[in-house]
């Protein structure tokens, strides 16, 4: 494996300083980027460190012990970050969700949580407030996340097979504690949890079907993911997607799936339901079927940067604004006038790409932007 992974290109200091328009963008919740899709998703990175070296985001080889992760006063405080949700929410945005890196790493998260659960989208609601995690440490965590205000969790779950986990963590972590976390975050009232399985052919394929049969019938939504060619470091090849048609047709082939409707606009996961009752699962066609025509989606990297897609080689800075005594207005018109211009549909480009035209090269890695 290790020859197959790319040296890091540093894309993190590239960022253009967020230009002011003349004219203020009124925070109304209209707002409407270039393909006419408005704002409602946000995503936080609130640190780019991580316990796991999953080897499809932070391979050991280049995220090993000399890697420069970002320097502490780098990263926006939980003030900061609250600052900014508050003109995201003002803009539309009725979903946040805290990812990382692993959020669970950031020293009290469950006070941010607290912020931002007080904050109000411009319905007068409190935001969905969700977080994405390994599930390494929400056996301490779950109760107190809770108690500040989040709703639910994602855990990310790539098999049940002990060894096969520990090797896709690539640091030996073992599969009955994530399941623990799993049933920890359930029992504080963080459910319905959802259980994100990144599948790579010929790594947990075999996963499949013993994931889909534990997880049928607990309440628990469980979703595979196909393997994305995030980042420049982890050696993405397409002969190592499996795409999610063949994991419907695999699960189908024991249990019987009926499809659903999307429960929200812009949904990223196909569901299906079991016909028997038994719940429902997801899958997240990122790459066979591109879902950038309802993208509705904006990360906050953990030192303030706006990416506006996964895959951008390039985020917008509004860290020198909050820093250099930008008031609410102008941070409202910043994100207003970044999202105006937004173009990106990277996933709808992709197969017309040729390995010239795209940017892998020049990619954020996932690790630091959030999944
Ligand atoms: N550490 C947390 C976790 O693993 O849940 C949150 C951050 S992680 C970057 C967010 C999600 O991205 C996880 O569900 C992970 O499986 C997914 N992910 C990371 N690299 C990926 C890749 N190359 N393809 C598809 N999904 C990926
Ligand atoms: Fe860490 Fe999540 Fe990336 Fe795995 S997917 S290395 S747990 S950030
Ligand atoms: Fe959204 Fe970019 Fe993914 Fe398309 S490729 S769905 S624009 S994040």
């Amino acid at each position: 494996m290790a020859e197959r992974v790319i040296p890091l290109v540093d894309r993190r200091t590239v960022a253009s300083a967020s230009m002011l328009p003349s004219q203020p963008v009124a925070a109304n919740g209209l707002l409407a980027d270039t393909l006419g899709r408005p704002l409602r998703d946000l995503r936080i990175s609130v640190t780019d460190r991580c316990n796991f070296r999953c080897s499809y985001c932070m391979p050991k080889e280049v995220f090993d012990k000399d890697y420069p992760y970002l320097p502490h006063a780098d990263l926006l405080t939980f003030e900061e970050i609250t600052r900014v949700a508050r003109q995201f929410l003002a803009h539309g945005v009725r979903k946040i969700r805290l990812t990382g890196g692993e959020p669970l790493l950031r020293k009290n998260l469950e006070v941010l949580v607290a912020q931002l659960a007080a904050l109000r989208t411009v319905d007068g609601a409190p935001p969905d407030l969700t977080l994405t995690t390994n599930g390494s440490l929400l056996v301490r965590k779950a109760n107190a996340l809770k108690a500040a205000g989040l709703n639910r969790v994602t855990v990310s779950l790539d098999g049940l097979d002990d060894a096969v986990f520990r090797r896709m963590n690539d640091v030996d972590f073992p599969v009955a504690e994530v399941l623990a976390g799993i049933d920890a975050a359930r029992d504080a009232g963080l459910g319905p949890v959802k259980i994100n399985m990144v599948v790579k052919r010929g790594t947990n394929e075999h996963e499949i079907l013993p994931m889909a049969r534990h997880f049928k019938g607990t309440g628990m939504v469980l979703r595979f993911i196909e393997y994305m060619d995030v980042g420049a470091t982890n050696g993405w090849r397409m002969d190592e997607v499996l795409p999610s048609a063949d994991v419907v047709r695999l699960i189908q082939s024991e249990l019987p799936l009926v499809p659903l409707d999307p429960s929200v606009p812009g949904e990223t996961a196909q569901r299906w339901a079991y016909a028997d009752g038994g719940g429902e699962v997801g899958v997240i066609s990122s790459v066979t079927q591109a879902f950038c025509a309802d993208c509705n989606r904006a990360r906050l990297s953990t030192e303030g940067k706006v990416y506006l897609c996964l895959f951008a080689t390039q985020g917008h800075d509004l860290r020198s604004l909050l820093r250099g005594g930008a008031d609410d207005e102008m941070l409202a018109t910043a994100v207003g006038h970044i999202w105006q211009g937004r173009t990106d549909r990277y996933s709808q480009l992709r197969a017309t790409m040729t390995p010239d035209s795209g940017n892998g090269a020049r990619r954020v890695e996932m690790s630091y932007i959030g999944g």
